[in-house]
């Protein structure tokens, strides 16, 4: 999983400033008038509960959590485990709210008294995402359908599909949406489709984890805890899951989801017709601090790729995608990449020796599923009549072993094993240092006997919009005068429009690696230098050249841009890039371009 699309996230402020400031004003009316009924039905929708409902009675500004008191009645109602099925038809528990029904998002007042503040923080700083909201929804919420009409035909799918094990694997998750999660798959599923749901404990020290956590599934024969013995890391753990899994098909989840109707049909179907299909579910974004669910129907679905940091992130689905699906009945998305939830045929993931790579904890195990999958024989899905929610955090919470570089070392294993000649790529972005990175034969062997094809094949054919550097005319760093000062800036989202930095040049490649592209762009990845008469900014590549177009002059060592025709250059002070008349007399104009080969250019 990774970060969100900027319009996103857009969106997601918009919703939060628009209820915040709904509130406010809610408030205010409310101030100036006690009894006003329509008011006091609106509170009620938002926070939803017996204590909103309160609140509107005697004016107490305090939302109060339905935990609140460890050994509140409230507390023992919502920890009840769900009552035995043969006892009663299902009968759910009792309500405890309404708050976040139909997924809508649940925005607490701004005035909250010290006390309840100190909640909200704490549970914000425990899990990275607003626990405090998670726990004031019932653990059986609706959602709203997200799927398209054609998705819901009857007989859509094929009559005896395959059952899974959906494998769950959690790291001191909190308990209210552990448990959404879970019952969202039980209640979702048809029984005879869910072999089991396996949690994996990664040695969580969580209280709630423990035995209260077994307790609350002793009634349910299919919910199944294991235990690791340390802790293993997301790697390990799934691994750990599948080891106990007896489904002919595994689902992974993470432990802060929400499934949706008819979320498994549509992924057992395309397994079925075909065991070497990895599918995904489209993945909506559960608000980090709204719980709100947000969901775009299957033309706004976004599919996963990577850069050359071997950084998985999302992007839009690419033109010819959908080109080739436009008259389909049925259109699934080929990504380049798979995101962290999928399901995949037992047997098959055992063929691909999947998880087994020897990564350690977290990150780098995204690309290597995507491709082992799509160079050993298999073809990678996103299924969007299958929507499933998830929670995209800012941060991680939880603690890593210190000192060690897990991502780079899964990295450098990534590269040694799949990338073939194009590793080099990676390792110009890490400074060439691949540090020790353990024995990665075993992995090879395995690629020889699967007899995979080559990653060229894979980025000719499954990723063409990729920018390979080789392809660029210069890549390394851009160094000013006599190389004391080189451009400098991380690509992030959030590093979008705002002005190149500059620092002191260091040859670790990272914020100072850029490529000097066949037309003309200065890159990296897809941020471009962008130059429209105020600063020189990152802007995402657009390719229409214009404000991204520069012209490297190897003799003058001027870069000229295209639409102002000005010169890149530094300030007196050496603290940030300007533009200026073109004069290579100034050292301040003249900059050195890396690996750069003239003969690579376009003439
Ligand atoms: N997880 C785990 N052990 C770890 C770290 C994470 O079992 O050491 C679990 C975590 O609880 C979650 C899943 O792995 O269910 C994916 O982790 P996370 O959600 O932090 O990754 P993200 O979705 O943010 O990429
Ligand atoms: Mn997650």
């Amino acid at each position: 999983m990774g970060v969100l699309s900027r319009r996103r996230s857009l969106l997601i402020k918009l919703v939060v400033i628009v209820s915040t400031a709904w509130f406010t004003i809610a408030f205010l009316l409310y101030s100036e008038d006690r009894s006003r009924p329509a008011l006091a039905l609106s509170l009620q929708n938002s926070l939803g509960n017996r204590e909103a409902r309160e609140l509107v009675d005697d004016n107490a500004i305090d939302p109060i959590n339905p935990f609140k008191n460890d050994d509140s009645e409230e507390k023992e109602k919502a920890y009840l485990p769900p009552p035995k099925k043969e006892e009663d038809n299902r009968v759910l528990l009792p309500p405890q709210s309404m708050a976040g029904e139909m997924g809508k998002p649940v925005v607490l007042p701004t005035n909250l008294s010290a006390e309840v503040k100190k909640m909200v923080d704490d549970g914000w700083l425990k899990n990275a995402f607003n626990q405090y909201v998670s726990d004031m929804i019932s653990v059986h919420r609706s959602l709203p359908d997200p799927r398209d009409e054609w998705c819901k035909k009857p007989n859509r799918y094929l009559p005896d599909l395959p059952a899974t094990s959906v494998i769950i694997c959690f790291h001191n998750e909190a308990w209210s949406i552990l448990l959404r999660t879970v019952h969202s798959v039980l209640d979702r599923s048809p029984s005879r489709l869910i072999t089991e749901v396996i949690l994996v404990d990664d040695f969580s020290d969580m209280s709630h984890l423990k035995q209260q956590l077994e307790d609350y599934w002793k009634n349910e024969p299919k919910v199944k805890i294991v235990r690791a013995k340390k802790r293993e890391g997301l790697i390990r753990a799934r691994l750990l899951g599948a080891r106990h899994a007896s489904g002919p098909v595994l689902t992974y989840l993470d432990s802060h989801c929400e499934c949706t109707n008819g979320w498994l049909e549509p992924l057992l179907d395309r397994i079925a017709q075909d065991s070497t299909t990895v599918v995904c579910p489209v993945i909506d974004v559960i608000d980090d601090t709204t719980l709100e669910y947000h969901w775009r129907d299957s033309s706004g679905v976004n599919v996963g790729g990577f850069d050359w940091n071997l950084q998985f992130n999302w992007h839009a689905v690419p033109e010819r995608e959908k080109s080739k699906h436009q008259n389909s009945a049925e259109p699934v998305w080929s990504p380049t990449m798979a995101g962290g939830l999928f399901s995949i045929d037992k047997n098959f993931f055992e063929k691909l020796g999947t998880y087994d790579s020897g990564f350690d904890i977290w990150g780098g195990e995204n690309l290597e599923l995507s491709f082992k999958t799509w160079m050993c024989g298999g073809t990678l899905e996103i299924v969007p009549c299958s929507h499933v929610g998830h929670i995209f955090r800012k941060r991680s919470p939880y603690k890593w072993r210190s000192g060690v570089n897990v991502l780079r070392r899964n990295s450098v294993r990534l590269a040694e094993v799949w990338l073939d000649e194009y590793a080099k790529y990676y390792y110009q972005r890490i400074g060439n240092d691949k540090g020790d990175y353990g024995d990665v034969s075993g992995r090879r062997e395995l690629r020889n006997k699967l007899k995979c094809k080559s990653f060229k094949w894979y980025l000719d054919n499954i990723y063409p919009e990729l920018f390979v550097p080789g392809d660029a005319v210069a890549n390394g760093e851009v160094a000013n005068g006599d190389r004391d000062y080189c451009l400098d800036s991380a690509c992030k989202p959030e590093d979008m429009h705002k002005p190149v930095g500059l620092w002191p040049c260091h040859s670790q490649g990272g914020n100072q690696y850029w490529m000097y592209s066949k037309t003309g762009e200065i890159r990296r990845d897809e941020s471009c230098l962008d130059y429209s008469g105020q600063e020189v900014i990152l802007y995402p590549c657009h390719g229409s050249k214009g404000n991204q177009y520069w012209d490297y002059n190897q003799e003058t060592k001027l870069v000229r841009h295209g639409s102002s025709d000005k010169c890149l250059a530094i300030n007196e002070s050496k603290t940030k890039l300007v533009m200026e008349q073109c004069n290579s007399e100034l050292t301040r104009q003249r900059w050195t371009l890396e690996n750069y080969d003239h003969s690579k250019r376009i003439k």
